[in-house]
């Protein structure tokens, strides 16, 4: 098994570590209902996508 010559020092290992943070989820707006939905997935408040129908989505 290959085993490492030298000790990461902190600082190279933050450097690496620069590049890890998580990406903030993006949101899009839905074409009907202008409420907020995940992008390339069907409304969860009125059931469409791209201005289809997919979903019968019922009211309370
Ligand atoms: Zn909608």
């Amino acid at each position: 098994m290959a085993v490492p010559k030298r000790k990461t020092n902190q600082a190279r290992k933050l450097k690496r570590r620069a590049h890890d943070a998580l990406a903030p989820i993006r949101y899009s707006k839905c074409t009907r209902c202008n409420s907020l939905t995940l992008p390339h997935s069907i409304c969860d408040n009125c059931g469409t996508y791209r201005g289809r129908t997919l979903l019968a989505v019922e009211d309370f």
